[in-house]
């Protein structure tokens, strides 16, 4: 898949759910909308330049590599090119499930992970608001998926697609008609999903840790969808003024020692 298509059709997505959150928010805003998505933003563009750097030269070639040789998982056995690149997405999608538990458990990776958390509010944004230290510990990790897997470069760019379409949706602030959404919850991850996992309750965060298909943790019994939005707080708890997630506190937490970072991270595993 062409990169322009995949950055147009996520602007467009993007757009469209920037425009329903204003028109039906979920979650009510903590601090002004503007001010706190110019910072997700700014996170962003660091992010972004960390991939560029650091992982598409990584893992772009090791896919033309894996297409080429025919290494890994997939390439053992031959199946039909459409169901391939459907396999290559699911497994993409369960090993991505795995990541995100250790981002949670492992403290050096929660660290990082953290700075997605301490946003004190939920909306598309926040889906592209992950420190750029995560984004770089991830390389490895990608890689191994990749090549163990036998991901090759078109089933990879199906499933960053996926992926990128998916985590705009579940964190955007969009109040969906409550039906359809625990209908919706049985295949895709949804917004009242990914806020209970945004909580700052241990008890409500230690769920809801798929980024796509949320099959994950329907399986592994990780899956909540019982708490009402209005009774969860979202970030680390602790850490709830606009004072303590400015840019340069956020950007520089992971290499500071805050201790309700490291008291989250022992409340969650103690859970
Ligand atoms: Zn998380």
């Amino acid at each position: 898949m062409k990169n322009f298509f995949r950055v147009a059709l996520s602007l467009g997505v993007l757009t469209c759910l920037v425009l329903l959150e204003r028109k039906r928010p979920l979650r009510r805003e903590r601090e002004s909308k503007l001010r706190r998505n110019g910072r997700n933003l700014a996170v962003a563009a660091l992010g972004a330049l960390t991939v560029h750097l650091l992982e598409s030269p990584v893992v772009g070639p090791l896919a033309r590599v894996v297409g080429r040789r025919r290494l890994g998982l997939l390439k053992l056995v031959t199946l039909p090119r459409t169901l391939e690149i459907i396999a290559a997405v699911v497994l993409m999608d369960y090993t991505l499930y795995l990541w995100h538990v250790l981002t949670h458990r492992v403290p050096f990776l929660w660290r990082f992970h953290a700075v997605h958390h301490v946003d004190l509010a939920l909306d598309a944004s926040t889906a592209l608001r992950f420190h750029f230290g995560e984004l770089a510990a991830s390389v490895p990790y990608r890689a191994a998926q990749v090549v163990l897997l036998g991901v090759d470069t078109e089933s990879l760019s199906y499933w960053q697609m996926f992926l990128s379409l998916s985590i705009l949706f579940h964190h955007s602030n969009v109040r969906l008609p409550r039906r359809f959404e625990s209908v919706l919850s049985w295949f895709l991850v949804t917004p009242r999903m990914h806020g209970i996992h945004h909580s700052n309750e241990p008890v409500e965060a230690n769920t809801n840790w798929s980024s796509g298909l949320a099959c994950w943790d329907r399986i592994h019994r990780t899956f909540r969808l019982d708490i009402p939005q209005e009774q969860i707080h979202i970030g680390v708890k602790g850490i709830d003024t606009e004072e303590r997630v400015q840019l340069p506190k956020i950007l520089s937490q992971p290499f500071r020692g805050v201790p309700e970072v490291i008291a989250f991270l022992r409340d969650r595993n103690a859970d």
